[in-house]
Parts: C-alpha cells; sequence; structure tokens
C-alpha cells in the first residue's frame, strides 16, 4: 500500500487563510502586525525567499517592509538597522534572511535581535524558552513540520519519534516540540551509529539532513509517518536536461521506495517547504499580539 501524501500546499494555504482571518480582527482593534525582512547580499535563492515572504505577508494584509543592503553592508551598519526595528512600534517580526554574506558575524547579528520580534525563533532567548516550556517564538520549519504533524495523526502522544539531525535551526527545535507533545524522542546525527535500525523504530520520523535521498524505504517503519526537510539540488534524471544543466529539488528521503512503506509522507518539494513562510506570517501575527499584550 502506498502513504497518503501531506500536502504542504495546502495546508499552508489553510494556515495562511486562518492568519489572514485573524489579522483582519486585529486591523478592527487597531492593530497591524508588521514583518520587517532584511536581506544583505545577492543570493539567488535568498532574493527568491525574501520576495515571497514580503508578498505573502502583504497578502494577509499586514504591513510588511524589505530592506536589501549590499554585500559589502558592514556588521556595526547591519546591527543599527537591526536595533532601529526593534524600537520600530509599526514593526512587531524581524527577519534576517540567512545564510549572511562571509564577512558578516550571523550569531552577533541574531544576538542583536530583540527575542519578542524574533519571529524565525533563533535568539538563544526563544530557544531557552522552547526547552523551558514557556511561550516561544519557535524556528519557522520545525513549528511548520510539527503543524503537518498534529493535522495528520490523531495522536502524538506516546509516539516513538526519531529525529535524523540536530541544527540550531532544525533538529534541535523539532525536537523539543515532539517532546513537548510527550512523544518520546531520539536525536540522531552524523555520528549515530546502526542509523538504519533506529530509523525502523520510529513510528514519528524526521528527516534534517541535507543528503539526497539518504533515508531508504527499507529504513521506515511500515505506517510510519515521514516528514522530509530537506532540500538538496540535484541534476535530472532526464540526461537531455542533466546536459542542460538543469536542476531539480528533491528530500532527504527516498520518496519513490518510502511511500511504499510508510502511512504518511511529505513530498519534496510542495511538502515542508511552503508551511515555513505561513508560519513566518502566523508566528508575525503572535509576536504583535504579544506586544500589543492581546
Ligand atoms: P545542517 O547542515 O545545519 O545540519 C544537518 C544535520 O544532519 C547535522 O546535525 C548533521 O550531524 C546531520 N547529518 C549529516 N550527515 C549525516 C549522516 N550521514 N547521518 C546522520 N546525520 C547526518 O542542516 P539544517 O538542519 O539547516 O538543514 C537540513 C536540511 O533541511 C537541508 O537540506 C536544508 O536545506 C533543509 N531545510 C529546509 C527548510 C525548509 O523550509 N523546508 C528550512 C531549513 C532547512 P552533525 O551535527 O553530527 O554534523
Amino acid at each position: 500500500m502506498s502513504a497518503e501524501i501531506i500536502d504542504g500546499k495546502a495546508h499552508a494555504e489553510r494556515l495562511r487563510a486562518e492568519v489572514t482571518e485573524e489579522v483582519a480582527a486585529l486591523a478592527a482593534r487597531g492593530l497591524k502586525p508588521g514583518l520587517a525582512v532584511v536581506l544583505v547580499g545577492e543570493d539567488p535563492a535568498s532574493q527568491i525567499y525574501v520576495r515571497s515572504k514580503g508578498e505573502q505577508a502583504l497578502a494577509a494584509g499586514m504591513h510588511s517592509v524589505t530592506h536589501r543592503l549590499p554585500t559589502e553592508t558592514s556588521q556595526g551598519d547591519l546591527e543599527a538597522l537591526v536595533a532601529r526595528l526593534n524600537a520600530d512600534p509599526e514593526i512587531h517580526g524581524v527577519l534576517v534572511q540567512l545564510p549572511l554574506p562571509a564577512h558578516l558575524d550571523e550569531s552577533r547579528v541574531i544576538a542583536t535581535l530583540d527575542p519578542d520580534k524574533d519571529v524565525d525563533g533563533l535568539t538563544v532567548t526563544n530557544a531557552g524558552r522552547l526547552v523551558a516550556g514557556l511561550p516561544a517564538l519557535v524556528a519557522c520549519t520545525p513549528m511548520g513540520c510539527m503543524i503537518l504533524l498534529k493535522r495528520t495523526l490523531p495522536e502524538l502522544s506516546g509516539k516513538r519519534a526519531v529525529v535524523v539531525g540536530r541544527s540550531l535551526l532544525v533538529g534541535k527545535p523539532i525536537s523539543q516540540l515532539l517532546l513537548a507533545a510527550d512523544c518520546t524522542v531520539t536525536m540522531a546525527h552524523s555520528r549515530t551509529r546502526d542509523l538504519s535500525d533506529l530509523c525502523r523504530e520510529a513510528e514519528i520520523l524526521v528527516a534534517a539532513v541535507g543528503r539526497q535521498r539518504m533515508i531508504k524505504g527499507d529504513w521506515i517503519r511500515p505506517g510510519a509517518c515521514v516528514i522530509d526537510v530537506g532540500i538538496n539540488r540535484v541534476p535530472f534524471d532526464d540526461p537531455e536536461k542533466a546536459a542542460q544543466g538543469k536542476t531539480k529539488v528533491v528530500g532527504d528521503v527516498d520518496f519513490k521506495t518510502a511511500r511504499e512503506v510508510a502511512g504518511w509522507i511529505t513530498p519534496v518539494p510542495n511538502g515542508v517547504g511552503p508551511m515555513t513562510v505561513a508560519v513566518l506570517l502566523s508566528n508575525t501575527v503572535t509576536a504583535a499580539k504579544r506586544q500589543a499584550g492581546l
């Protein structure tokens, strides 16, 4: 039997519709959630992401500003801009698009962010609040994964979850979210032994590795729910397209073999990816409400 495909695009549309409704309700009370996105440099993928974030924020009825800075921007100028946005009452969420050009220190920029406006959940304060079980702004991609899981599985409590990958951006926060949902969580990484055996124990398997199609069908427990966070660019299988240098995006899970075993699976693209921006909007609304004391 083939797995049920988790349609991330449809779930993201639903979340965006909910956010749009909430933004309208807040507007009626005199509060317009505002998102500022900061892009430094010319990275083509980042330019696409940033444009999409700005457009979707506007489409949801939010106030949205994008600051595009040249590659040679200094650390001081970038931190000064973040400080200005921290102090701007019309801005409730600030997102600095990563990666930054190599001469800039990302962790120092993130440390400059007001944690209450840190809608990407990257500050140490928000990471700590998440671990402590306090209200936090949670990184958008892991939050998107959790929403997909909660809307797919009738019950998370007691489930055995394995998260492959332990980054600050994805692996660690998703593990904390699963733990908070009463799953029994194992975190795996590049030093984990017998990874395929471990994965086969998982009723929920989250792959956030960055290695194309690493997790095969025979690593998956029959009926498991598989969330594939990976975004890997590979040449087309079609030799003609490959010869033209065309690429496509695949996940960390070998979709073809995995879907024969799993109960549910997110495709790549159109699985986790679309949820990330939708959660960014939702986090901005949350931040706006908290800042207004609502
Ligand atoms: P990182 O490179 O920061 O982390 C990768 C993790 O995978 C590390 O913890 C690493 O272990 C682990 N790892 C690497 N190789 C292996 C291996 N052979 N076996 C087991 N574990 C391994 O990546 P991110 O967490 O930032 O991103 C992961 C993937 O998710 C990428 O493909 C990225 O593009 C994608 N992504 C997608 C997003 C979306 O919106 N859908 C958003 C963010 C990321 P160790 O710690 O030991 O080095």
